[in-house]
């Protein structure tokens, strides 16, 4: 980090895409003061670059300027991928080992261009004290909005033990079978500082695991204690019921209707498909373990999701975009954050600068953060990249960090020539 949080910081001279939704233009200056962007066009009066001591001037002449990404679908503590030697996902049985390879990966995801996330479920509440850690200054990282464990009936995805086992701490899920349980389980969870709650529906969407009562029980009672609530809901049944039972966003709908996305859209809620886990499922599933039947499944899913992504935008479903990053081995940090946007452009029919605006304007509704955040504009948040390359050329390029000239965060801008030590050679797959 550099010490620009007690200095004025300029951005001169690039190509602003602002996060609005208003086209690329070029823009003479961007002035941050402290976390804030203060100023967006003239350089205002009273601001000397020369003055080196109090102000640092970045020129981003052949650049482009836009807001830093919000990936809205990220896990933290699964323990995937894994660490050499060190036990996974399931198996994590160490929460103090599991909130330093959290605080690892974090870094990881901001220095790749991604400025906050959204995370819907971890284990223990590794995410909350990692939050807190970041926003402390005691760890570099992204913006955290978090959720605690799934909040689970039996057959839901995160309920993979036996009923005589039933969730152990280390789980990602935590069973509550009755509309008591689920809310005496928002209680607890919100005690403990979580930003949302997190149900889980079935794995794949096969099946309804929560009926609509109990959805808007827990909506209930999530927003009397100001939590958010959000599912993962890959079913048409699971999808309709969520968006009328009153949820703040429903994760994945991929096997959703016209029918099912017409009352998403009449309910005002939004979706967040997260097809990128899919596509890179489909990829490179296979040598990664993943049976042929599985994969069936995911191609289904797959496939109707594209036509989920073109439905709601012609619907005006508000899309956001998340990835899943971190949910299992396909899905390494720092590296598919950005892929969501390229599905949309590719095949959901969205242009670029739409696709843009859905990983930063609208996705700042994922960390809580609506009107505050995702757009250049002066008052916002100064969470700001440069990129030098054109993202509405070719969207691909905010992949994997790879054409980030800067990376601001809440004011400050990380460095990103220095290496994270110590280096790591972990298997990403
Ligand atoms: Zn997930």
């Amino acid at each position: 980090m550099t010490t620009t949080d007690s200095k004025t910081l300029v951005l001169r001279n690039g190509t602003l895409i602002d996060g609005s939704g208003a086209p690329a233009a070029p823009n003479i200056a961007v002035v941050v003061e402290g976390n804030r962007i203060t100023s967006v066009g003239e350089l205002p009066g009273g601001i000397n670059l020369e003055d080196t001591a109090k102000v640092e001037a970045i020129d981003a002449t052949g650049q482009w300027i836009m807001p830093g990404l919000i990936d809205g679908h990220c896990h933290l503590s699964f323990g995937m991928p894994a660490v050499q030697g060190y036990a996974s996902a399931r198996g994590t049985i160490n929460p103090g080992f599991s909130a330093l390879r959290a605080a690892r990966n974090a870094q990881t995801i901001l220095r790749s261009g991604v400025t906050s996330i959204s995370i819907p479920g971890g284990t223990w509440f590794i995410e909350v004290g990692l939050r807190d850690a970041i926003n402390a200054g005691l760890v570099q990282g992204p913006r955290i909005y978090t959720a605690g464990r799934f909040i689970v009936t039996y057959g839901s995805i995160g309920d993979y033990e036996p009923s005589w086992v039933g969730t152990p701490e280390h789980t990602l899920g935590i069973l509550a079978n009755n509309v008591s349980d689920m809310i005496t389980e928002v209680r607890r969870q919100t005690k403990h500082g979580v930003d949302f709650i997190k149900l889980a529906d079935s794995t794949w969407g096969d099946t309804q695991t929560f009926a609509k009562e109990e959805m808007a029980a827990v909506v209930e009672e999530a927003h009397r204690r100001n939590a958010r609530i959000s599912i993962h809901s890959r079913g048409a049944g699971s999808t309709k019921a969520a968006a009328e039972a009153g949820v703040d966003w429903i994760m994945h709908a991929d096997l959703a209707t016209e029918g099912d996305l017409y009352a998403v859209a009449e309910a005002g809620v939004r979706i967040m498909p997260t097809t990128t886990f899919l596509f890179e499922a489909l990829e490179v599933g296979k040598e990664l373990g993943r049976s042929d039947e599985e994969l069936d499944i995911i191609r289904r899913n797959a496939d109707n999701a594209v036509t989920v992504l073109e439905t709601a935008r012609s619907l005006g479903v508000k899309v956001m975009c998340g990835t899943d990053t971190g949910n299992s081995p396909v899905m390494p940090y720092g590296v598919l954050h950005a892929h969501e946007a390229e599905i949309m452009v590719k095949f959901g029919r969205y242009t670029p600068m739409e696709a843009i605006t859905a990983y930063t304007k609208d996705n700042a509704y994922a960390v809580g953060l609506e009107g505050e955040l995702g757009v250049i504009e002066p008052g916002k948040l100064a969470d700001i990249l440069i990129l030098n390359a054109d993202p509405l050329e070719d969207i691909s390029v905010l992949q994997g960090g790879k054409h980030l000239s800067a990376v601001i965060k809440d004011g400050r801008a990380v460095d990103l020539q220095a290496e994270l030590e110590p280096k790591l050679e972990v298997a990403f797959h």
